[in-house]
């Protein structure tokens, strides 16, 4: 009997693209909204059917189940070395309001769906293979959001996280213990090898470029603040031009500089005015205080840091100009995070081994792979989402792109755990 030597076996192995899809399909059941997306906040009854029957797959698939005090799921495939730390990839089962199937199932499902691969090929790895759901990603019922990863990485307390509260007053700690996913382990206290995360691109550039793979280099950093223009109510009729203090005028200005900033710092800047309050907002009062946010973005805490200083340096202009004060205060801030280089060119090569299109990303969007970063080598990968449209039960990816990041993820993760040779 003639046996496929192992080299060539990894080589040809892929994942079931259609299983993977059919998980899909089947847990975006619960909690499907008649839009066709998906309705699974986190710590509800249907997050909690959502994670018996992730569970249900994992152990019909072999592995063991931990699960930590803020009821992070990890699911376990041992390896041959089962003293090394694991090679890890995971997402979030819980769903905004007006969800989709996709953001973060896919990333726990592709890892379950690379466990079944690796059973039915019957390969052991060298290192264990662990896939993570983490707890409350989206932070649309508690806050903060990427909760569960947070805690685990020591971002902030586990009693900070326990004591959050919804519209309803109701707890995460007591919600829980309700659904009955709080475990023993404490959070932090589980090594990790390396991490890889699938997910959704989430924005427009991987279709846009026509690419199947997005090879994420790292997540942009956040400056948050709250800007105000102060001027001086007066009636529209009697105050002549020359003698006004139009606060929304001078606002204006600076909401454009605020986009004309963004582009003075290419190609990652970002800069958004997505909320204006006008005082007092009326149609014959020459407006006498406006606040509005800006949210600026870039790929390092440098150019972070760079457009920080050109927005206060064209409001301090405009000010000057105007006469009117000018006030930015910022709100809260999240640094970049850049992915690292091994994890980075272990995808990128796995893109390429399989013979996909692909080109480097960078995510506009926090996910829990950003806290992971901070732990141990860690990496993404991206597929396109139609129209770049998340966040929406309209929210839609292309089986033959599920399927092909699933793939990436496979090699890429067999390449950081290493396959047993005899
Ligand atoms: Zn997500």
């Amino acid at each position: 009997m003639k046996t496929t030597p192992l080299p060539e076996k990894i080589a040809g192995l892929r994942v079931n693209g259609q299983r993977l899809w059919d998980s899909l399909m089947e847990l975006a059941q619960i909690g499907a909204t008649a839009k066709g997306g998906v309705c699974r906040l986190t710590l509800t009854d249907l997050d909690k059917q959502g994670r018996d029957l992730v569970s249900r797959w994992a152990r019909e698939a072999g592995m063991t189940i931990t699960i930590d005090k803020i009821g992070n799921g990890f699911l376990r495939r041992p390896g041959r070395n089962n003293s090394l730390p694991p090679v890890m990839t995971g997402s979030h089962i819980d769903t905004q309001p007006t969800g989709g199937k996709f953001d973060g199932n896919y990333g726990v499902l592709a890892g379950i769906e690379v466990v079944r691969t690796l059973n039915d090929a019957g390969i052991e790895t060298e290192a264990p293979i662990e896939v993570a759901w983490w707890t409350n990603e989206e932070g649309s019922r508690f806050v903060p959001v990427m909760m569960g990863s947070g805690v685990f990485a020591k971002a902030f307390t586990l009693d900070h996280a326990y004591a959050a509260t919804d519209t309803e007053g109701k707890t995460v700690k007591g919600e829980l213990e309700r659904i009955g996913y709080i475990g023993d382990e404490e959070p932090g206290d589980h090594p990790i090898g390396s991490y890889f995360e699938t997910h959704i691109e989430q924005g427009p550039v991987l279709e846009d470029n026509a690419k199947t793979i997005g090879v994420v280099t790292g997540v942009l950093g956040i400056r948050w603040y709250d800007c105000v223009v102060t001027g001086m109510e007066a009636h529209a009729g009697p105050t002549p031009m020359a003698l006004r203090k139009d606060a929304l005028q001078v606002a204006a200005r600076l909401m454009q500089e605020v986009v004309a900033c963004a582009h003075r710092h290419p190609p990652h800047g970002r800069g958004t005015v997505g909320m204006v309050n006008v005082h007092p907002n009326s149609r014959n009062v020459i407006p006498g205080r406006v606040k509005f946010s800006i949210d600026l973005r870039n790929a390092s805490d440098a150019l972070c840091d760079a457009m920080d200083a050109d927005i206060r340096s064209v409001a301090a202009k405009l000010s000057a100009e105007s006469g009117l004060p000018i006030e930015i205060t910022p709100v809260s801030a999240y640094p970049a995070q850049p992915f690292h280089a091994d994890c980075v060119e272990a995808v990128g090569r796995a893109a390429e081994k399989l013979g996909y299109s692909h080109m480097q990303a960078v995510s506009g969007a926090g996910h829990d792979a950003v806290y992971m970063a901070r732990l141990a080598p860690a990496g993404m990968i991206f597929i396109p989402c139609k129209d770049g449209i998340s966040h929406n039960e309209i929210e839609d990816a292309k089986p033959e792109h599920i399927e092909a990041g699933c793939n990436v993820l496979l090699h890429a993760m067999l390449e950081r755990a290493g396959v047993v040779r005899d």
